[in-house]
């Protein structure tokens, strides 16, 4: 069956950041959307090393703790991967959330871009269980699958409906 779920969330207008929502998406794929944002590998690294935003060469490292993107320097803060990448861009909450979220994929602005399943598919569909009706029949006595119904299943011999195929 044709599984139509892409299209049902689609809207004409880019919905607003849902913080919470790109906050649970991101969890466990911080490295790699850290990597997509642009940050070099030395700063993905949980052992203490030089720090990206201040000049501690020996301070910072990157836990992750529980796929929430947690970094540590020890001074000039700590904070999770939405921090990590405020701080590194230097931009707005907001603005870090759009980043993680366009790197994630950006699920919400491809939605725009599905065109509705093609017309005649559900016709085409219909016609395919036509065909498999009329190129099988009903089961009868003595075939395997009577056997297998009646037999191992124990089913009443006139309980098999002509809908078995
Ligand atoms: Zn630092």
């Amino acid at each position: 069956m044709h599984d139509y779920g892409t299209t049902r969330g689609a809207r004409k207008q880019a919905p607003p950041l849902d913080f919470a929502e790109i906050k649970q998406r991101v969890q466990g794929h911080w490295p790699s959307i850290l990597r997509v944002i642009g940050l070099p590998e030395q700063f993905l690294s949980n052992k203490n090393g030089p720090c990206f935003a201040c000049n501690g060469r020996d301070r910072y490292r990157f836990i992750d703790r529980n796929g929430d993107g947690w970094y540590i320097c020890n001074q000039c803060g700590s904070g999770d991967g939405f921090s990590l990448v405020q701080k590194f861009l230097r931009v707005s909450t907001t603005e870090a959330f759009r980043t993680v979220d366009k790197a994630l994929g950006g699920v919400a602005i491809e939605r725009q871009h599905v065109t509705p399943a093609t017309v005649g598919e559900g016709k085409d569909l219909s016609g395919l269980i036509e065909q498999t009706w009329r190129e099988t029949r009903g089961v009868l006595a003595g075939d395997p699958v009577h056997a297998y119904l009646t037999k191992t299943r124990g089913l009443a011999v006139d309980s098999i409906p002509p809908a078995i195929r």
